[in-house]
């Protein structure tokens, strides 16, 4: 076993599908801005809100 405790890493709900889901590697420089668990959610998001994507 190495360093760090997974039961500590940070998590967020979901604003889509409203389960947390937790930090991953992946959002380490971005994680302040993710607000969805997943791709799938990420592209089933309500049109109104905040939108800083390229589609
Ligand atoms: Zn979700």
């Amino acid at each position: 076993m190495k360093g760090v405790k997974k039961q500590n890493l940070p998590a967020k709900i979901c604003v889509v599908c409203g389960r947390p889901f937790t930090w991953r590697k992946k959002w380490e420089r971005v994680w302040e801005e993710v607000k969805f668990c997943s791709e799938r959610c990420r592209r089933s998001k309500p049109n109104a809100g905040i939108t800083q994507d390229n589609s």
